[in-house]
Formats: C-alpha cells, sequence, structure tokens
C-alpha cells in the first residue's frame, strides 16, 4: 500500500541515547534541557531571532492570536487545513475568507482589501503546500491598515524567500511539528518572532503566564512540549537534508512523467525555494479526479484531497463565498510523497493517472 505521506522516523538507536539522557537527568517536562536545546538549533538551522516550542502548531495559532491581541474579524484563506480557521473560532473571532489566487493558490491580496472592514484586526494566512504568500502585498495592505499578520508556515520548514527563512515574516509565524509534516517532533509547533515584546509575551503565554513560582506576567495556557517531543526533533533535525533530498527524486519523478497537457500545478513562487512538503496536483474536473482516485486505490494508491472542503463551507461559520477556492478545492489531489517512497512506486502511480486522465 502507497499512502499519501509516511512519518520519517531516525535509527532508534539515537531516540534510545537521548531517552537515556532524560533518565539520567529526570526531567520529562516543563522547558527542559532536550527543548532548550532544539529551540538553539531550529533558530540556528532557520536563521531566526525568537523561537518558542509548544505542544502542536493549533495551540501555537491559538497563542498568536492571543498574544497580538487580535479581536473580532481576522481575514484568513478558504484553502488550508482547517486549524487556520478553527483557532480563530476558538479564540473568539471571526474569519472572514479572502479567495486566493488562481496560479499560487495563496491568498489574493486584492481580496483582502476588498474584506476589510473597521472590525478587522488582522490576517491569519497560510503558505499554503509551502509557497509563499505575497508577502510583499500583505506587507502594504497590513501597515496602511494597522493590522497585524501571523503566517501559518505549518507546510514551509526550509523553505527560503529572498534569502531570509520564510517564518521569519509577518508579526508572528507558525510551524507545526506534527508526525505528518517533514520535520517533527511527534506532535509539536513553534512561534517565530522578530519582535522582542511579542517574544516575552509568547514565553509566558505558552507556561501559564508564570513569572517564577509565585507570581504572574499575565494571562497564558499549557503549551509545553515535553523532552520526549524534542528528543525526537533532535534526533530527525541531522537528517532533514536527506529527508528532503529523497522527496525532492519522487517529486522530479512526478515532474517528468506525469501527463500535464491534461494536468497542472499551482505556480510557485519567485525568489523561493521548494521544500516538496506536497505534491499537489490539478485536474480538469471533479469528476476525473473522482475517477482517478478509484482507479488509484484500485492499485492500493493513496492519495489525498489536500484540501477540501474549503473552509468557508465549513458547518459552523457563517457562510460567504470563495469561488476560485470552491473550484480549485473540488479539483485538486495531493499525491504520495515520502521519503520512503520507492522511484518505482511513483513511477506507478503517476503512469496510473496517466492513464485515468486519457479515459476521462
Ligand atoms: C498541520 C497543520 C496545522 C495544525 O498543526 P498541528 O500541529 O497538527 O496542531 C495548522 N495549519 C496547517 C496549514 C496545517 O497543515
Amino acid at each position: 500500500m502507497i499512502p499519501v505521506t509516511k512519518t520519517y522516523l531516525p535509527p532508534i538507536e539515537e531516540y534510545l541515547s537521548y531517552i537515556q539522557k532524560i533518565w539520567a537527568g529526570g526531567q520529562i517536562t516543563n522547558h527542559g534541557p532536550l527543548v532548550r536545546e532544539l529551540e538553539m538549533r531550529l533558530k540556528e538551522y532557520l536563521g531566526v531571532k525568537h523561537l518558542f516550542l509548544v505542544t502542536n502548531g493549533t495551540i501555537a495559532l491559538q497563542i498568536a492570536i492571543k498574544a497580538l491581541g487580535l479581536k473580532n474579524e481576522i481575514i484568513t484563506t478558504p484553502l488550508s487545513y482547517v486549524a487556520t480557521t478553527s483557532s480563530i473560532v476558538w479564540e473568539g473571532c471571526a474569519p472572514v475568507f479572502a479567495d486566493i489566487e488562481n496560479d499560487t493558490l495563496t491568498i489574493n491580496p486584492r481580496e483582502i482589501e476588498k474584506k476589510i472592514s473597521k472590525k478587522t484586526t488582522g490576517i491569519i494566512t497560510t503558505h499554503v503546500y509551502g509557497n509563499p504568500c505575497d508577502i510583499e502585498a500583505i506587507d502594504e495592505i497590513s501597515k496602511k491598515n494597522n493590522l497585524k499578520v501571523i503566517y501559518d508556515a505549518a507546510h514551509a520548514f526550509g523553505v527560503r524567500y529572498r534569502e531570509k527563512a520564510l517564518v521569519s515574516y509577518g508579526d508572528i509565524s507558525v510551524l507545526s511539528f506534527h508526525a505528518t509534516k517533514i520535520f517533527h517532533t511527534i506532535e509539536g509547533g513553534a512561534l517565530i518572532t522578530h519582535d522582542d515584546e511579542m517574544a516575552h509575551k509568547i514565553s509566558y503565554m505558552r507556561n501559564f503566564g508564570h513569572d517564577g513560582e509565585e507570581s504572574f506576567f499575565g494571562l497564558g495556557i499549557n503549551g509545553k512540549m515535553s523532552e520526549f517531543q524534542a528528543a525526537m526533533g533532535l534526533c530527525i533535525l541531522p537528517h532533514i537534508n536527506e529527508v528532503i533530498e529523497r522527496r525532492r527524486l519522487i517529486h522530479n519523478t512526478y515532474d517528468e512523467l506525469l501527463d500535464f497537457d491534461r494536468l497542472s500545478k499551482p505556480v510557485w513562487r519567485g525568489g523561493a525555494n521548494h521544500n516538496y512538503a506536497y505534491y499537489p496536483v490539478l485536474f480538469q474536473t471533479e469528476q476525473q479526479l473522482l475517477a482517478t482516485r478509484e482507479l488509484l486505490r484500485k492499485n492500493n494508491i493513496y492519495p489525498r484531497r489536500y484540501f477540501y472542503p474549503p473552509l468557508n463551507t465549513l458547518a459552523y461559520i457563517k457562510k460567504q463565498p470563495a469561488q476560485v477556492t470552491e473550484d480549485i478545492s473540488r479539483r485538486i489531489l495531493c499525491l504520495p510523497l515520502s521519503h520512503d517512497l520507492k522511484k518505482n512506486e511513483g513511477e506507478c502511480t503517476a503512469n496510473t493517472i496517466n492513464k485515468s486522465i486519457k479515459r476521462n
């Protein structure tokens, strides 16, 4: 069976040696030595000033919303994983959807401008599939309208844009280190900011607001990463370039073999590298996608409809149109991509798709 992705697990001896360190030190959570070491290594790897590990990417989004004091309306993208929207609703704010660009599939800055009201306090949007948003335009709009910007960079680990880590843009960027992401800590996430005051706020907000044992800086929540999670990250980080390289090879196999007279791909923004986190392809019709998925399943190949349904159609939010997203979401499919996928498995997947779209 070929799943859409497979969790990378490091050599077990490497994980065990960290477990032995945990046993020797006796500390298993509460900002222990492994969490501190992973924070330091990630800041180095990404080249960012402040980075705070938390227990998952969703709590990172929620802390970001709280730390920036966002209220009322937040403009967001309808093409993302559900956590981008649900964290806004969970924090008592209203998501207002701005439609996407039909080529890059990231939020359309012109649509953001149309959705700004007196109640808008911020923008939360996703570098979907690791493809950077139109950062310059969003920057200009946010400055002109006094809005805060949070980038959901859950797909963007290792992407560099204009000589800097993509996660260094915005007031806060958020990463997810869930087991399905290219770099993971089993469950985990991080907040990145260049602002010292914001950094201080995040540092106490993730730890109940504590200022020492008996006083508090302010409101907080439990967002702490454990030593076991950090140990996984410390084991994987030295292998990350090799993981990305193996994904690149499968990516290239798809690029070479797929029938791009009938299929298309999102346009990658200039100035950014790929991290090969996903391989999204667009079919001409939803019917063609469904027929192809059926044939792939018969061959034990399991792609996923990332991202379907569009988030503007969720039952718990006020209905809002987003025509481009609704069209794209029906026609986009993410193909299997992992460090473990063999070249012949990639070839088989591509050939099966080509066969299906000739018929449908
Ligand atoms: C995975 C993901 C999240 C959620 O991260 P968790 O660590 O699973 O909580 C948020 N946004 C996007 C775009 C994601 O893909």
